[in-house]
């Protein structure tokens, strides 16, 4: 028997917002052209790789940037949701396997083509360990096969985001947030808005479609000082618990001011970082206030 469920999901209302507190990091990828012709959003600052990659593709494969690629990864307890079902709540991890090709140069993030984790040099590792900075973890990366043109395989950590998840959690538009076969899987974990593809206990396909600006709800983007946020752009405020690094689900990054810092201070390249706003509650109730802040 074929049966699935699907549900529109909706961001609450974030009511008072607050501006200038975390970044969505972005690792871009080492392509030459990963995203020309993309307009930054405002307030993003950038790191660009130097040398670029356009200026290294027609130079000997040696001088080119080393590449990682995850081939086995093995998430931590330490990630874990304390709701039911089981689910990570933040991608901590307890083993990360995989394989180097490419140049010799080391950049100071080293992109993953398998899973996008963050990937630091030990030079970089230390550096972090030196600085006062807090919500991480580095796990040593286990490189199964070289194939690039370093004679010895560099140390290399991939670097997981601890601090607590901040994300807004959506909620069912006009249903009810459980499988309705079984009643006994959420569609969305009402703890950290963990999206459950299937029902845990019936099997049944549960297909989130996820909507904005409906039911009187604006539709977001946000403009804060003159800055404009994307509904994904705006955190829970009350979860951030001051760490510099900030996780969330697969790819789901954020750091605080003083992370950005560090990074613009030692040139940690190439990142991305975007402004989010923090939202001042939960669960807001009654209209949004305007002038917000
Ligand atoms: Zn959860
Ligand atoms: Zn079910």
């Amino acid at each position: 028997m074929n049966f699935s469920q699907s549900v529109r999901l909706v961001w609450p209302d974030p009511g008072s917002v607050r501006a200038g507190s975390l970044y969505r990091l972005t690792i871009p990828c080492y392509l030459p052209v990963p995203d020309r012709g993309r307009s930054a959003a405002n307030g993003e600052i950038e790191i660009p790789l130097d040398p670029s990659v356009d200026l290294l593709i027609s130079r000997p494969r040696s001088e080119h940037y080393l590449q990682f690629t995850t081939t086995f990864h093995q998430l931590a307890d330490a990630g874990l949701c304390p709701h039911e079902p089981p689910h990570h709540r933040t991608i901590v991890l307890d083993r990360v396997c995989g394989e180097l090709s490419g140049g010799t140069r080391l950049p100071g993030i080293v992109f993953d083509n398998g899973m996008g984790f963050p990937i630091i040099s030990e030079r970089v590792a230390d550096m972090l360990q030196r600085s006062r900075l807090t919500g991480y973890l580095l796990v040593p990366v286990e490189v199964t096969e070289n194939l690039s043109e370093c004679f010895i395989a560099p140390r290399l950590f991939v670097l997981c985001f601890t601090g607590n998840k901040c994300e807004r959690i959506r909620t069912v538009d006009g249903g009810v947030n459980s499988c309705n076969r079984c009643q006994s899987c959420p569609f969305v974990c009402p703890g950290c808005g963990h999206m459950f593809p299937i029902c845990s206990t019936c099997g049944v396909p549960m297909v989130s479609i996820v909507a904005n600006g409906i039911r009187g709800v604006p539709d977001l983007p946000i403009t804060v000082e003159g800055i404009s946020y994307a509904a994904q752009d705006v955190l829970d405020g009350t979860q951030y618990d001051g760490s510099d690094f900030v996780g969330g689900g697969f790819g789901d990054y954020f750091i605080s001011r003083n992370a950005l810092r560090w990074f613009v201070r030692n040139r940690i390249a190439p990142i991305r970082a975007t402004p989010v706003l923090l939202a001042d509650s939960r669960d807001p109730v009654g209209p949004r206030p305007s002038g917000e802040k």
